[in-house]
């Protein structure tokens, strides 16, 4: 007997042979992946009490997101047509307008959206513009993640300079200013990392972000290069990794003058990068989280195909999901070769098979978890989802990584297991009441907009409609 067995699938493998098995099995027993083979042999060898058919369904490994952020699932489109004002106005939400109620039912509704969307591990960023004055807020919503059931990797560190920082702490409905130095910030980031290793929970651990990589003129901010010491003794005496955005010209100074890059690091974005960051980037292993949809790749472009030319392991990932995009991956994989496709005017560029390894098993080595997530192995973590391939933009299903690479969306994930256990069977999500989720969700929404002032940016802007910009 094992725990689970899924039967008749087409199992997309993402295994080092990259082996599709048609009318495919696989057995699960304690959260692994037992025995992977054709249906006819695993059914002669195991049998379940949860048996899992999955006829007309691909089957294939959770996708892993490398880069999202805490915080914005409540605040979805809100001040996006504000142009540059959209991160200081946010920034600023997020000291004086969130609570810790907030932070949990943000926690909620954006691991939801994940599993429903079959990302089964995500990275969650909540440094630089989010609360790190107390460790109630990172905690409050890691425990709406676990109500979910995903796995995640916290991304937590200093806010951004200037310290100390501003933030409002809401009793009774009441605002109560109080301020926290760079000392304090970092101070948290250890509670919040000590009480969640203590509890032991391998679907989630936390990782250090700070607030920049780097800020140009290091020279003339001697306190700032301090600071980054002692993130980096953090980083050491707990063995973190480290994640953060990173852009032109901050990785040279990282790497050169304060010896920061590693196979421990990924970096979000870089865009605008030399050719000379590229190979640092390359000799020092550093990983890079590329997100087609961010805005901050608008203006210039993050060099994917140079920095996946030099070896560099590039993950695709949403940025999700303010001010204008969502945790669905497989929107993103074709974001991410249109826009290549687009540079190089090549339509041969970025093959459906290397972005389905950038949200699987290349994604799974970005965060280090290569030897347990990633593909669909003897011995890995049972993260698997399955596709419903019985649909008119799916049928007829040959040629199948094509099609999961230019035609499936996130609403077409169909069933998903994490650690072996089912947490969305046919579309629902049982173990959680969705519906209330939902509700509450949109009532805080707007409770959080009305503390922090913003209903104006819910309104349609001037030129919205019949003009070309507004
Ligand atoms: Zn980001």
């Amino acid at each position: 007997m094992v725990d689970t067995l899924i039967t008749n699938g087409i199992l997309l493998t993402i295994d080092n042979k990259r082996r599709i098995i048609y009318n495919g099995a696989i057995a699960i027993d304690k959260g692994r992946i037992l025995d992977i083979g054709t249906t006819k042999a695993l059914e002669s060898t195991y049998s379940s009490d949860i048996v899992i058919d999955a006829v007309n369904k691909v089957v294939m490994p959770g996708l892993i997101d490398t880069h999202g952020h805490a915080g914005h699932s409540l605040v979805k489109t809100v001040a996006e047509n504000t142009r540059d004002d959209w991160i200081p106005i946010m920034e600023t939400f997020y000291r004086e307008a969130t609570t810790p109620k907030y932070w949990y039912i943000d926690g909620t509704l954006s691991a939801l959206e994940r599993l429903k969307f079959g990302v089964t591990c995500g990275l969650s960023y909540l440094g630089s513009s989010a609360r790190t004055d107390d460790s109630v807020y990172a905690l409050q919503h890691i425990k709406g993640i676990r109500k979910i059931g995903i796995r995640d990797i916290v991304a937590v560190g200093p806010a951004k300079p200037p310290y100390p920082n501003t933030y409002v702490k809401w009793e009774n409905n009441l605002p109560l200013q109080i301020q926290a130095s760079f000392n304090h910030n970092l101070e948290v980031t250890e509670q919040i990392l000590l009480k969640i290793r203590s509890e032991k929970d391998d679907q989630l651990d936390i990782t250090m972000s700070p607030p920049t990589l780097t800020v140009g003129g290091i020279q003339d901010v001697p306190e700032l290069r301090e600071e980054i010491e002692s993130m980096q003794e953090m980083i050491e005496k707990w063995n973190m990794k480290l994640h953060t955005h990173a852009y032109t010209g901050q990785i040279k100074v990282a790497h050169e003058e304060l010896d920061l890059l590693g196979s421990h690091v990924s970096l979000a974005h870089c865009t605008g990068l030399s050719k000379e960051e590229i190979q640092i980037l390359a000799d020092t292993d550093t990983k890079v989280c590329h997100s087609p949809s961010a805005r901050s790749i608008i203006p210039i472009r993050c060099p994917v195909v140079e920095l996946l030319d030099a070896g560099v392991t590039v993950a695709i990932s949403t940025d999700g999901s303010a001010p204008d995009r969502t945790f669905d991956l497989f929107k993103e994989l074709r974001q991410a070769m249109s826009l290549q496709r687009h540079f190089f005017k090549d339509e041969n560029i970025m093959p459906p098979g290397k972005v389905i390894e950038m949200v699987t098993i290349d994604a799974a080595k970005t965060l280090g978890y290569e030897k347990e997530l990633g593909s669909l192995e003897i011995g890995k973590k049972a993260d698997i989802i399955l596709i419903d391939m019985m649909k008119p933009h799916l049928v007829p299903f040959f040629m199948i990584p094509h099609r999961i690479a230019y035609e499936v969306s996130g609403q077409d994930v169909d069933t998903v297991l994490i650690n072996g256990e089912v947490k969305m069977e046919n579309g629902k999500v049982s173990h959680v009441n969705e519906l209330n989720i939902l509700q509450k969700a949109q009532e805080e929404a707007q409770a959080a907009i009305s503390r922090g002032g913003l209903e104006k940016y819910l309104d349609i802007p001037k030129d919205f409609w019949g003009h070309t910009r507004y």
